[in-house]
This record gives C-alpha cells, sequence and structure tokens, in this order.
C-alpha cells in the first residue's frame, strides 16, 4: 500500500479552447468538489499549455480552491509523451489523492498513460463519484480501507458498478461528459495560481505538429438541448406489429423537436439507442446518425424533459439519460424497463402519441 496519508486534494486536468475551460472540463471540477468537500481537502486544477495568463484562474472560478500551472513554448501543442510526462512528474512530487481527467481522447490518452507511469489504477468512463468504505473479505478477516473514492459507471451487462483502487494513489478516473453540473462561475472566487516548471526530455519531442486545424462541428448538439425526443426499435412496427416506415417516426420526432424550440424558444433535438442507430435502417440514412447516440457508448445528457419513444431501458441507454429532469416513456409494453425511471409514463402506440403532442405543443390540441 502506498504511503496514503501524504496524498491530499482532488486534481483535475483542466482542457482549454478558443481561450476558455472546455464545458466537461468544469463538470469534472464540479464532481471534484463534492468528493473533495467531503473529504476536507481542496480542488486543484492542472493547466498545461503556452500563454494561458488569461485561463488560468478560470478553474478557480468555476469551484477550484487553487490551479498549478505549467505554461512553456514547449506545450504550445497537445502531444502525449511530453504532456504525460510533466503530469506524472506532477503527481511524483505533489501526491494528490485523486486525479480525474475528462472521459475525451485527451483525458482517456493522457489518464492511462499517466496512470501506468505512477503505478496506479484508472477506473474509465464514470457517470458519478463518491465516497465509501471499501470493505476486502480475506482469509484473515476484514480489511476495511476507510473514504475510498467509489468510482461509478455502467458495467458491461445490466448493471451499475463502482470501481476502487483502495491500495493505490492517486485514485484516477475520467468522467463522461453531462455526468456533472457546471458550479456557476463566481469570479469573485479567489484561489492561488501556482507556476511550476517540469523538464522535459527532448526525445519525447518526437511528433513535429506542422499545423493544427479544428474539426468542423457536428450541428446535432444533443448536451446543449433542454427537451430531447429518442427514437428507439420500436418504430420498427406499430402496436398492432405491422411494419411502418421509420423515416416516418423521425419526422414526428423532429417536428415535436422544432415545435418546442418554435413555441418555447428552447433548444431541443432528436436522440437516439445504439439499437436503432446500429441496425442501419436505409431510411433513416443521414438522419439517425452516430451523433444521435445516447447512453454508455453515446453522450450523457440532462434536459430539463427527455421523452423516450419506443425504447426499451436498458442500463446502457438509462446511463445516458438518467439525469434528466423530467423523463416521459412512450412503449406498448407495460413492463418495459424505461418505465422505472419515467415520471410520466405513456402505455401506447408512438405512432400515436408523437403527433398528438406535436398538436398539443403548436397549441392545436388540448
Ligand atoms: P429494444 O430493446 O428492442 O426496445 C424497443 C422497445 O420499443 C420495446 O420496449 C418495445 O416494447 C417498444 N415498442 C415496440 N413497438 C412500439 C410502438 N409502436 N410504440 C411504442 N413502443 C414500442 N444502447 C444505447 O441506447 N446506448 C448506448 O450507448 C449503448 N451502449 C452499449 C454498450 C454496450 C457495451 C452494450 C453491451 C450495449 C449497449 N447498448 C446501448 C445497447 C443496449 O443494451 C440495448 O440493446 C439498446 O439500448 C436497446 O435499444 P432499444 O430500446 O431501441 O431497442
Amino acid at each position: 500500500m502506498q504511503g496514503s496519508n501524504e496524498y491530499r486534494d482532488v486534481w483535475v486536468y483542466c482542457e482549454v479552447r478558443d481561450g476558455a475551460l472546455t464545458r466537461p472540463t468544469t463538470e469534472v471540477i464540479a464532481g471534484a468538489r463534492k468528493i473533495a468537500d467531503r473529504m476536507g481537502m481542496q480542488v486543484v486544477g492542472i493547466l498545461l499549455g503556452y500563454g494561458l495568463d488569461s485561463v488560468a484562474k478560470e478553474p478557480i472560478y468555476y469551484g477550484a480552491d487553487k490551479v498549478i500551472l505549467c505554461d512553456s513554448p514547449q506545450l504550445k501543442s497537445y502531444q502525449a509523451l511530453p504532456y504525460s510526462h510533466v503530469l506524472s512528474e506532477l503527481v511524483m512530487r505533489l501526491k494528490p489523492w485523486a486525479f480525474l481527467f475528462v472521459a475525451n481522447e485527451v483525458g482517456r490518452e493522457l489518464g492511462a498513460r499517466v496512470a501506468y507511469r505512477t503505478v496506479t489504477g484508472l477506473a474509465a468512463d464514470c457517470i458519478d463519484l463518491l465516497v465509501e468504505d471499501f470493505v476486502m473479505h480475506t482469509p484473515q478477516g476484514r480489511l476495511v480501507f476507510n473514504d475510498c473514492i467509489a468510482q461509478v459507471r455502467p458495467d458491461f451487462a445490466t448493471r451499475i458498478a463502482k470501481i476502487f483502487t483502495p491500495r493505490h494513489r492517486p485514485q484516477m478516473s475520467n468522467i463522461r461528459p453531462g455526468s456533472f453540473t457546471p458550479l456557476p462561475r463566481d469570479e469573485s472566487r479567489s484561489g492561488e495560481v501556482i507556476r511550476l516548471d517540469v523538464e522535459i526530455p527532448p526525445e519525447l519531442f518526437c511528433v513535429k505538429v506542422l499545423e493544427e486545424s479544428t474539426l468542423p462541428k457536428s450541428d446535432i448538439r444533443l448536451e446543449e438541448a433542454k427537451v430531447i425526443v429518442s427514437l428507439g426499435l420500436g418504430i420498427l412496427k406499430d402496436a398492432k406489429g405491422n411494419p411502418r416506415n421509420p423515416a416516418e417516426a423521425f419526422r414526428y420526432a423532429s417536428e415535436l423537436a422544432s415545435a418546442v424550440r418554435e413555441r418555447f424558444g428552447v433548444p431541443s433535438e432528436v436522440g437516439a439507442s445504439r439499437a436503432l442507430i446500429y441496425a442501419n435502417i436505409k431510411e433513416l440514412e443521414g438522419l439517425i446518425v452516430k451523433d444521435r447516440q445516447v447512453g454508455q457508448t453515446g453522450k450523457t445528457v440532462a434536459p430539463e424533459i427527455y421523452i423516450a419513444a419506443g425504447i426499451s431501458g436498458a442500463i446502457q441507454h438509462r446511463v445516458g439519460m438518467m439525469r434528466s429532469k423530467k423523463i416521459v416513456a412512450i412503449n406498448t409494453d407495460p413492463k418495459a424497463p424505461i418505465f422505472q425511471l419515467a415520471h410520466y409514463v405513456v402505455i401506447d402506440d408512438l405512432y400515436e402519441v408523437l403527433p398528438k403532442l406535436v398538436e398539443l405543443v403548436r397549441g392545436r390540441a388540448s
């Protein structure tokens, strides 16, 4: 067991884009705040890059207590080897109790490399963080590790798993975007920005960055939507079992989303289950695309209203939408698991209900 008492504080690797912290970073800071407060520890934002003066205090405004800033021309462009070297050196020097990343391309890559170098574990794709005692039953009796992080994530079957790394520090995880709500940005918060230099061996710069360009953003903004109308495999048939053209269900869902946008002025989108996307239905080509997928291997969303139409509610779907404020489930099967989660239960044919909802929102029905 690494001398766990010397390990303190919850670190968050902070990502910056277009001169601001990314939203998923601010979410992870909120998650870090939750466990740090429970442990009486501090939240520390870790910023790497070049020319970061203008954003150095942002992690503090979003809830961190202090920031460790490594600002150097060598870190201008993200590169896995130098960045993971710097982070590993910081971990070994300063010994954080926990180190959290965003579960995206950069966070997954960096977290795994740092965990390997610092001989600790990494729980991937977490959706929540709790502090709990971990009890291990050994031939010698019960072994209790007090106050460990329960890193909550869906398992590969039907349940939610809690991952503990009780013998290792720091406890490391990456957190799925959408899992926490950012704290309001507050410029009156104060905290220290500590500048540190880490020497980087020149051989780690084995990649030469010639040019950087931004990928075009998808028009589908599920994470920002306040209302999501999601479709599942149930759109293939009506309640009587007659095959239906799934493009018709897509049209109803899109009309409902636009009616909400027009009437209430809130962003709304069409989502989908993975089963529907992977069914590769010809009529839905270009309409039901991967960017719409909600769930464990898709997006995590928390809109004001989530309408699940023809979705059974498998755990892998539920973990992506269970933080929605109000859930409306439309399903012909009264035993569908989605109903366990729903605030409004509609046991009916989606081909009957969706057009009525469109009329209702347009003010044409009572
Ligand atoms: P089904 O389970 O087939 O459900 C269709 C539902 O429609 C049924 O409940 C039925 O009663 C209802 N229905 C039928 N006709 C009608 C009608 N006319 N009107 C109303 N209701 C009707 N899934 C995800 O969604 N997102 C993920 O990110 C994801 N990741 C996964 C990761 C792993 C590792 C694994 C193993 C699975 C993952 N899955 C994911 C798949 C998941 O387990 C389910 O298979 C999938 O969510 C089922 O999709 P569905 O609800 O659309 O289809």
